[in-house]
């Protein structure tokens, strides 16, 4: 990271500094971080607005604070500003002492009648009381082991004193409460109280003064960016009054206000984004396709018949093929309900077409078992089909790069590798991407941008509401396919502790003497791959040596060379290995229809969309299967959580539960979606407000689609910050 005084910048220190490099720059004792765009000319002068200073021009905050404010994604005051408190400690009311219940945490003013000499009950132990009066009755304040505290109070003074209540037999003690002088709002009571998440070495107060120092630094200056006709007619606060009191409310009433415009805001952005995305892509020319006459003799060919909700989807599908402008839709439907087809058979319509079409997905097992399968059903077309992933080597990847371009490749399926900059295509016509929640809006453009306005189809594996569905996905249409292949069995699921272990492994062992195989899925390790790995060597050395000594336990891994993978998943698909010990990468789309067991270590640590997803790799068979979730955590959500796997099969429920109970935050997280994190809106309970920003931004884009019109100016601004990083703001707005 470069770094110099903006003096030196004038100077032509730029001279060197290559655009995109990320630096920091010094002046007046304060620290811009920056990016840098171009280099500039010798006089021009950078202006840097307030709120993206560099953290570390806060008070308080030093080199090493800075860091750790870093840590928790904190770069610029405006982050900070933007880090929302997760609760609130009210302490703004001031109770009577004879009003006050045992058990809550509650202010009193209390003047110091008498003091106690500290007594020390043990080794480790003392204990110091006061006992305080006001004009209803008497309460003792009690404090462990603060020795300092024994000069503090003088007889006569008055306090505000904030703590626990303990009212019992009649006797009423504050325990180890804060307290400040009495007069007027103090700093640590008779307001409500900040509480902020996740904090790595940063105390509560810190932060809390720490953002104090903020609003000092901008003061009430920060420029409101939502037109007031917006704010007017939803009824949203001001921006330096909506921030000043989502962090430091007065009034209940002010942290309601705040919030109403805060979590509008955050849900018009998105709602504008994704509704940018969409009119972008409607005033666009598509490529119109023919009717192909030879797809239904395809259909009638195919080893199942469709299900009604398949042939249903493929004549959305169709129709939007053939309207001549690009397609956007989604394909929401339940693990197994028979997405793949669906795409391979629009794939067909676009090869039938003259034209290339490309499948994108996550893992590189799962580009080889499409491969697979495409080539399977297309072995009497005339069609080439090729697979593009990471580990092709360097020799045959380059005359695949070239067949690609030249039109060799009718179908190319791939991983991330589809997106690279080397990669063109002679004439992309359609772009699928399969388990879009683990692509990001702007990988799935990148590749669209490869053609000339494909069409793009988009198959998700987490289904969600419906409602919630069309506002998330407001760039898509969505088509659901609503109903499984007919004679699936349902998977019997079952949740145990740590007691059941062994009945687990003999039940194993009983499933493997019928013939069937086994997957047992390794904890989710949040720190790291390489941990997971570790995780889940350890359990197949302990499995194999200890519990299954006769049987074959393979491993499969992330970390493992695609050869290696290919060679492990050939051998399970076979049979050869009866027990497969794998992290999560099986998660997607593995299909071996003689694997009955699941098992799944620390499943409290899955979200249930992701359980659900790993358990519909079983249950593929004519055999019954069964789903085994180890819960190793006894809190109540979890049980709640496990309790929903057991009962329920059907994703949508699940997912909609998941929503609930977990809070949109990790669901929606930028991994699955590729937007803006939500920082304080929650899908679910806020579902009203949705629907007003979605409203919102539906009518500002119908009056002024590219935000020219001069109230929209700083509204356009922000937008483009917010998004830059996310989505190529070139796509959305087009500059
Ligand atoms: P997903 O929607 O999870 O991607 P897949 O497309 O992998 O599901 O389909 C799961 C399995 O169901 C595959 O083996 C596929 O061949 C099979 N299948 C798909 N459609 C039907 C159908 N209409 N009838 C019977 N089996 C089907
Ligand atoms: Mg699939």
């Amino acid at each position: 990271m470069a770094q110099c005084d903006l003096g030196t910048a004038r100077r032509g220190i730029y001279d060197g500094i290559q655009p995109d490099e990320t630096m920091h720059l010094c002046t007046h004792g304060c620290r811009y971080k920056l990016t840098v765009k171009h280099s500039i000319g010798r006089d021009e002068v950078v202006e840097i607005s307030d709120l993206t200073k560099d953290i570390s021009c806060i008070k308080g905050v030093g080199e090493k604070r800075a860091r750790l404010f870093n840590k928790i994604g904190i770069y610029t005051v405006e982050d900070m500003l933007y880090y929302f408190p997760r609760d609130y400690e009210d302490r703004s009311k001031i109770k009577k002492i004879i009003e006050v219940l045992d058990g809550e945490m509650v202010c009193v003013r209390g003047t110091v009648f008498s003091r106690m000499a500290e007594q020390k009950v043990r080794k480790g132990l003392s204990i110091y009381k006061l006992i305080l009066k006001d004009d209803t009755g008497t309460i003792t304040a009690t404090w462990y082991n603060q020795k300092y505290l024994s000069n503090t109070f003088s007889v006569g003074e008055t306090y505000i004193f904030y703590g626990k209540i303990s009212a019992k037999y009649r006797k009423k003690e504050i325990i180890n409460p804060i307290f400040e002088k009495d007069g007027g709002v103090g700093k640590y009571t008779q307001k409500i109280i900040p509480i902020y998440p996740l904090t790595s070495s940063l105390t509560q107060k810190v932060i809390q003064s720490v953002m104090e120092n903020c609003f000092a630094f901008v003061g009430s200056n920060l420029k409101e960016y939502l037109p007031h006709a917006i704010r007017k007619k939803y009824n949203l606060s001001e921006i330096n009054y909506a921030l000043k009191n989502i962090h430091f409310p007065d009034t209940h009433e002010g942290f309601l206000k705040a919030r109403r415009r805060l979590v509008f805001e955050e849900l018009f952005f998105l709602q504008l984004g994704l509704l940018s995305i969409r009119t972008t892509s409607e005033a666009l020319e598509g490529i119109k396709f023919e009717p192909v006459k030879e797809l239904e003799g395809f259909i009638s060919k195919l080893p199942f018949q469709l299900t009604e909700a398949q042939t249903r989807v493929i004549s959305e599908i169709e129709k939007d093929l053939e309207c001549g402008k690009p397609m956007s839709r989604l394909i929401q439907g339940d693990v197994g309900s028979g997405k793949t087809i669906v795409a391979a058979l629009s794939m067909y319509i676009c090869v039938k077409n003259g034209y290339q079409a490309a499948l994108m997905v996550p893992t590189e097992i799962l580009a080889e078992q499409h491969f697979q399968s495409f080539r399977n059903l297309f072995q009497n077309e005339e069609m080439n089909i090729c697979i593009l992933t990471g580990s092709i080597p360097k020799k045959q990847k380059i005359k695949l790069i070239d067949d690609i371009k030249e039109g060799r490749v009718n179908i190319i399926i791939g991983t991330h590798a589809l997106i690279q900059e080397e990669i063109e295509f002679f004439n992309l016509g359609l772009v699928v991407t399969d388990e879009q929640h683990r692509f990001g809006v702007k990988q799935r453009a990148t590749l669209a941008s490869k053609g000339k306005n494909p069409h793009i189809l988009v198959m998700t594996a987490t289904p969600i509401p419906r409602t919630l569905a069309l506002i998330l996905y407001g760039d898509l249409d969505i088509s659901i396919i609503d109903q499984l292949p007919p004679g699936r069995k349902k998977v019997n699921t079952y949740v145990v502790d740590e007691s059941k272990r062994e009945r687990v492994y003999s039940f194993i062992k009983k499933q493997v003497a019928e013939g069937r195989q086994v997957y047992i899925v390794c904890p989710l390790v949040e720190e790291s791959e390489a941990f997971e790995m570790q995780s889940a060597v350890e359990l197949v050395r302990r499995l194999k040596e200890d519990v299954f000594p006769n049987l074959n336990v393979g491993l499969m891994h992330g970390k493992l060379k695609p050869n290696q993978k290919e060679e492990i998943m050939r051998r399970f698909v076979e049979g050869s290995i009866n027990i497969l010990v794998s992290t999560t990468v099986i998660e997607v789309g593995v299909n071996v229809p003689n694997a009955t067991v699941m098992v799944i270590e620390n499943a409290e640590r899955f979200g249930l969309s992701q359980l659900h997803q790993l358990r519909g790799r079983i249950g593929r068979g004519q055999h019954q299967s069964y789903c085994i979730l180890f819960n190793t955590s006894n809190s109540k959500v979890a049980r709640e959580r496990m309790k929903i796997m057991q009962e329920t099969n059907d994703g949508f429920k699940i997912s909609e539960k998941d929503l609930e109970l977990r809070g949109p935050g990790e669901f929606f997280g930028t991994r699955q979606h590729g937007l803006p994190d939500l920082k304080i809106a929650n899908l679910f309970s806020d579902i009203h407000l949705l629907k007003l920003a979605q409203e919102a931004a539906i009518n500002l884009i119908k009056q002024d689609s590219k935000f020219e019109k001069e109230e929209h100016k700083a509204l356009k601004e922000k937008l483009i910050y917010l998004f830059k990083e996310k989505i190529d703001a070139a796509i959305i707005f087009k500059i």
